[in-house]
């Protein structure tokens, strides 16, 4: 399925903006053009992690969304200023019902399975994620999808 991808994510945060009041998305584009891929379920990833951004940064009130091109691989990248994640827990909340220890795991309820069913996703579509991210100053969840599926399976062989 081929569609617009800077369109997608600019609707998707269009809509996301309407929930929330405390935070403002601010999007940074540069042009990303058609991405063939599946236009639900990346949807979806970048629902999920503008959601994570906006519950686990109750402090703060911006979240930077951007978008890039290189190398035949778009990368989005969401980046909020909360709570952060630590090193240990860094590999571990792509991991299937795994919620980090501590206030926010009870403040916010949840099941632990956004980040998992994203990685997924980003798999199945030959792609990667990720977090960089310091504790207490916040997080930048990205992935990067090929812009073909052909890509994928090319750097395989
Ligand atoms: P849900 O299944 O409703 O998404 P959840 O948000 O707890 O529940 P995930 O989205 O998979 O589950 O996230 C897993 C854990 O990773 C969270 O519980 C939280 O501890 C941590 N986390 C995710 N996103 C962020 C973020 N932007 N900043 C800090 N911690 C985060
Ligand atoms: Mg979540």
């Amino acid at each position: 399925q081929e569609f617009n991808f800077e369109l997608l994510i600019r609707d998707l945060i269009e809509d996301l903006q309407r929930t929330t009041e405390t935070h403002r998305l601010i999007e940074k584009y540069s042009p990303t053009g058609i991405v063939f891929a599946d236009k639900e379920r990346i949807g979806q990833v970048v629902t999920n992690l503008i959601t994570n951004a906006i519950k686990y940064s109750p402090n703060a009130n911006e979240i930077i969304i951007s978008t890039s091109l290189k190398d035949h691989e778009v990368t989005v990248r969401v980046e909020d200023f909360g709570v952060g994640i630590s090193i240990d827990d860094q590999n571990k909340v792509f991991e299937q019902f795994y919620r980090v220890k501590g206030e926010m795991q009870h403040t916010f309820a949840g099941l632990g399975l956004g980040l998992y069913i994203s990685s997924e996703i980003i798999k199945r579509e030959g792609g990667k994620i990720w977090v960089e991210s310091t504790k207490d100053k916040g997080s930048t969840f990205c992935f990067c999808i090929p812009v073909h599926k052909e890509t994928a399976i090319d750097s395989i062989e």
